[in-house]
């Protein structure tokens, strides 16, 4: 029994070094990344249930890691946080997103993921700035969505950056709502613009009564707030029947479109190629 204890000891230990040296070697390829321009942006279209118009776009961050195809940002955002590389980048996103989205028509909204470490640092407000004076990106049409999560690592600090872009007249979106801490305190902290309802909550919406209650209570109080609330991860026609029925203002997901390229023919007709 003991051989075998150590036996299973030194594999652990194996997997402990093997672990710790992918991640290094993963957080240098990021730096590299950050360096040679190696990450890209999908983007996934927003659209009103009731009248299906496009309102916006999410831009979703990519990375081809060389020798190991795509990476999914589950997987390397939280190195590139614990490395500090996610203050570049999330920069490096800010201003391609908002560059490409002046060039589209003026009615689309830009939404951009930040980080709960971009939110501890007061330089996400001159960022948010200057990119908006370099791209020439009207404010109202930048959206940041933050995760309940990554607000409470330091509250104060976080709502203190977020009430001086809130200023700029960039609008901001609670995301993934439901499935952090403490959500309803979050939404008496600050004026949220918009709730997203995390996708959890879609998957059996259509045919799971306690999911739909869930979403039904969403609905309720982002009406009574005035916060107009969008529904992801809608996969199905009956999932988006239900967000109808329930007066959901806005959906996103692969029913409605997967994230992707968009090339703009000209400046009023989209054209979405899959990725
Ligand atoms: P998120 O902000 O909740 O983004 C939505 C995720 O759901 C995206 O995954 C999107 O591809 C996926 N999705 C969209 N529609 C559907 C659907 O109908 N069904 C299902 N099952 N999934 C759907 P993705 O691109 O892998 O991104 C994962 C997470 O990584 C994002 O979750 C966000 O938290 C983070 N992330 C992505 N881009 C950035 C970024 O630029 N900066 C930061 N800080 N985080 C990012
Ligand atoms: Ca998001
Ligand atoms: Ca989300
Ligand atoms: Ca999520």
């Amino acid at each position: 029994a003991k051989a075998e204890f150590d036996r299973r000891l030194c594999y652990y230990e194996h997997d402990m070094d093997e672990y710790a040296r992918e991640r290094r070697a993963m957080s240098k390829d990021l730096w590299l990344a950050v360096e040679n321009n190696g990450f890209h942006l999908a983007y996934q279209v927003q659209k009103s249930v009731e009248s299906d118009e496009i309102t916006g776009y999410e831009v979703l961050l990519r990375w081809n890691r060389p020798g190991h195809g795509l990476v999914p940002p589950m997987d390397f955002i939280p190195i590139a946080e614990e490395s500090g590389a996610i203050t570049a980048i999330g920069a490096w996103v800010l201003r391609t997103a908002c560059y490409a989205a002046a060039a589209w028509p003026e009615k689309y909204k830009i939404a951009v993921n930040i980080s709960a470490v971009q939110l501890g640092q007061m330089e996400l407000v001159t960022t948010v700035r200057d990119v908006l004076l370099q791209t020439g990106l009207a404010a109202s049409r930048l959206e940041l969505e933050v995760t309940e999560t990554s607000i409470i690592a330091d509250k104060q600090r976080a709502l203190h950056i977020l009430r001086q872009i809130k200023a700029m007249g960039v609008s901001v979106a609670i995301d993934d709502f439901g499935t952090g801490y403490s959500s309803l305190d979050t939404l008496r902290s600050f004026p949220f613009d918009k709730i997203k309802i995390d996708r959890s909550f879609m998957a059996d919406v259509d045919n799971n009564d306690q999911s739909k209650a869930i979403v039904r209570a969403i609905l309720a109080l982002g009406k009574s707030l005035s916060v107009p609330v969008l529904a992801e991860g809608v996969e199905t026609s009956s999932q988006l029947d239900v967000l109808r029925a329930e007066g959901c203002n806005e959906a996103q997901g692969y029913f409605l479109g997967r994230p992707g390229d968009i090339l703009w023919t000209s400046s009023v007709t989209p054209l979405l190629r899959k990725m």
